[in-house]
C-alpha cells in the first residue's frame, strides 16, 4: 500500500502525519506500507518512520549518479535520507515534465543500481482509452520501458497501473476495468520474464483510491496493492485504506 504525496507537506507537516498515522497502522502486518513525500521531506519521513514497518520512497530519481543535472536528485542522495523506494514514470512526470518510456527505463535502472525498490507506473490517457488503445499503450509502455530490465532487476520492481483519467479526478476505474488492465500487463510480464516472473510481480492499482473503494479493488485477485495520491495525505484516511 503506497502513498504518493505529490507536492504536499513540509518536514513539519510530515512529522505531524506520522504521529497520527503510526498508532493507526502499528498492527498492520498484512502488507508493506510505503509513503512517498517530496524530496525535501524524505529525511523527516524516514526519521519519523524509524522503528516501524513503514518504508519511505521518493517520487522520482535521476538516471545519473551525479553531475550537471540542475534540479535532479540522484539515487545516492535519496538513499542517504533513509528512503528505500522510489516511484518512477508517474503520469504527472510523463505529462508535465517530458518523461518518456526511455527515461523511465533509465531511471528505473538507476534506482536498482543504487539499491532502491522502484514502483514503475504505466497507464493510458482518457483519449487512448476512448479510442480503444488501452492495451496498445500498456504494451508499448511495458516493451519500451520495463522489458529493458534483466530478470534479476525485474524481480526487484513493483508495477503501478494508473489510468491517467482516474488520477486526481475522483473517477476510479471499476475493479473489473483495473483487473483487466492488470491482466494485460501480467501477460506482457509472462511473455518476457516467464511464469515465475508473472506470478511474483506485484501490480498496484492507482487512481482515486479511497477508503470506500479499497476493499472492492483489493478483492480482485489481479490487484496486489494500491498507489494512493490524495487520500494518502490524511493519516486517518490512508490508515483506513491500509487496514481495508
Ligand atoms: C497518484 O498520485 O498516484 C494517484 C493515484 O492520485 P489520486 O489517488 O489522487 O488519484
Amino acid at each position: 500500500m503506497a502513498g504518493n504525496w505529490k507536492m504536499y507537506k513540509t518536514p513539519a507537516e510530515t512529522v505531524a502525519f506520522f504521529e497520527k498515522f503510526r498508532p493507526l497502522t502499528g498492527q498492520s502486518d498484512h502488507c508493506e506500507i510505503v509513503i512517498c513525500p517530496p524530496f525535501t521531506s524524505l529525511a523527516a519521513a524516514a526519521d519519523a518512520a524509524k522503528g516501524s514497518a513503514i518504508r519511505v520512497g521518493a517520487q522520482n530519481i535521476a538516471w545519473a549518479k551525479e553531475g550537471a543535472f540542475t534540479g535532479e536528485i540522484s539515487g545516492p542522495m535519496i538513499t542517504a535520507t533513509g528512503a528505500t523506494h522510489v516511484i518512477v514514470g508517474h503520469s504527472e512526470r510523463r505529462q508535465y515534465f517530458g518523461e518518456t518510456d526511455e527515461t523511465v527505463l533509465k531511471r528505473t535502472q538507476a534506482a536498482l543500481e543504487f539499491g532502491l525498490s522502484p514502483i514503475v507506473c504505466v497507464g493510458e490517457r482518457l483519449e487512448e482509452r476512448e479510442n480503444g488503445n488501452t492495451e496498445a499503450v500498456l504494451v508499448r509502455q511495458f516493451r519500451k520501458g520495463i522489458a529493458g530490465l534483466t530478470e534479476t532487476q525485474f524481480a526487484r520492481i513493483a508495477i503501478a497501473y494508473e489510468p491517467v483519467w482516474a488520477i486526481g479526478t475522483g473517477k476510479t476505474a471499476t475493479p473489473e476495468i483495473a483487473a483487466d488492465a492488470h491482466r494485460t500487463i501480467r501477460a506482457q510480464v509472462r511473455e518476457k520474464f516467464g511464469k515465475d516472473g508473472a506470478d511474483a510481480i506485484r501490480i498496484l492499482y492507482g487512481g482515486s483510491v479511497k477508503p470506500e473503494n479499497t476493499r472492492a479493488l483489493m478483492a480482485q485477485p489481479e490487484i496486489d496493492g494500491v498507489l494512493v495520491g490524495g487520500a494518502s495525505l490524511d493519516p486517518v484516511s490512508f490508515a483506513s485504506i491500509v487496514n481495508f
